[in-house]
């Protein structure tokens, strides 16, 4: 699933691609990915994008706002003015655009066009009134989240009341917005921590390293565009590339490169991949 640097690429691009474009009109292929009413935001004038942990909001001028959250294979592609000499779209958007995976398609001005696509149709689609949107149950229960007010006295307030592993911790979206499991599993190894250490003993300076491990991997991630594994594309059709520059998410077997002793063990945690050098994160 996209974790926050994903989430930010679209956001990022959503924000690039759409300001200034109006909604013409918006086209519903499938109703249970689309909520509220679509006639709100038809003749807005898309004015910003914001960022709520995993949940993209595009801003219009006429105080609605769209919340969307892409789930595990959700993908906005814009096609348009705002983006000259567009690359070929990846091989990820499968069908292509329109195709049979486009569930809503937004008609923009000037011959703009916005499409979400979704294989699996978990991804979610919602009008609501730009006054309403921090007050949605969603985003009100989000906790802090890193690069906005999740300081490093709140991160060891976090650790500090659970017992449960460190790794859940870090991806529970109700403690702190934003971590998933790539991004959990690097800055476990980045930190030297085993993901199965109980939050709550982890002594305070290697909370510190933790909490600077967490941002570490999650600039690099926004860096490198995020990480196509699955479905993820950014809007402009493309893949980011962090899956190429992983630390320890997806090295199995390989050699750890920081101890030349490990080899990456895989496991499941939580029903999620795991990936420990057995020598750094004991
Ligand atoms: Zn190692």
């Amino acid at each position: 699933m996209p974790e926050l640097p994903e989430v930010e690429a679209i956001k990022l691009q959503l924000g690039k691609f759409l300001k200034g474009h109006k909604i013409v009109s918006v086209e519903v292929k499938n109703r249970k990915t689309f909520q509220g009413d679509e006639k709100n935001i038809i003749g807005g004038k898309i004015v910003g994008t914001r960022r709520f942990g995993k949940v993209s909001v595009i801003d219009l001028d006429n105080n609605y706002s769209i919340l969307t959250h892409v789930k595990l294979t959700g993908q906005y592609i814009y096609r348009g003015p705002n983006l000259k000499n567009p690359k070929s779209l990846s091989p990820k958007v499968t069908g292509g655009v329109p195709g049979p995976h486009t569930l809503v398609i937004f008609d923009l001005d000037r011959g703009g066009k916005l499409y979400y696509n979704d294989v699996r149709r978990f991804g979610w689609i919602r009008v609501v009134k730009t006054n309403e949107v921090v007050t949605e149950p969603f985003i009100k229960k989000l906790g802090p989240e890193p690069f906005k007010d999740l300081t490093l006295e709140k991160f060891r307030e976090i650790l500090g009341k659970s017992g449960r592993p460190v790794k859940i911790v870090l991806m529970d979206q109700e403690k702190m917005g934003g971590v998933g499991n790539i991004y959990a599993n690097d800055a476990l190894w980045l930190a030297k921590v085993n993901p199965k250490t109980p939050a709550k003993s982890i002594e305070p300076e290697k909370a510190k390293e933790l909490y600077n491990a967490v941002i570490e991997v999650l600039k690099q991630g926004i860096k490198y565009g995020g990480a196509s594994e699955l479905a993820f594309v950014t809007p402009d059709g493309t893949e980011g590339n962090y899956q190429s520059h992983t630390l320890a998410y997806g090295h199995e077997g390989e050699p750890c490169e920081r101890c030349h002793k490990g080899t990456f063990k895989k496991y499941f945690l939580s029903g999620r991949g795991t990936y420990v050098c057995p020598v750094c994160q004991k």
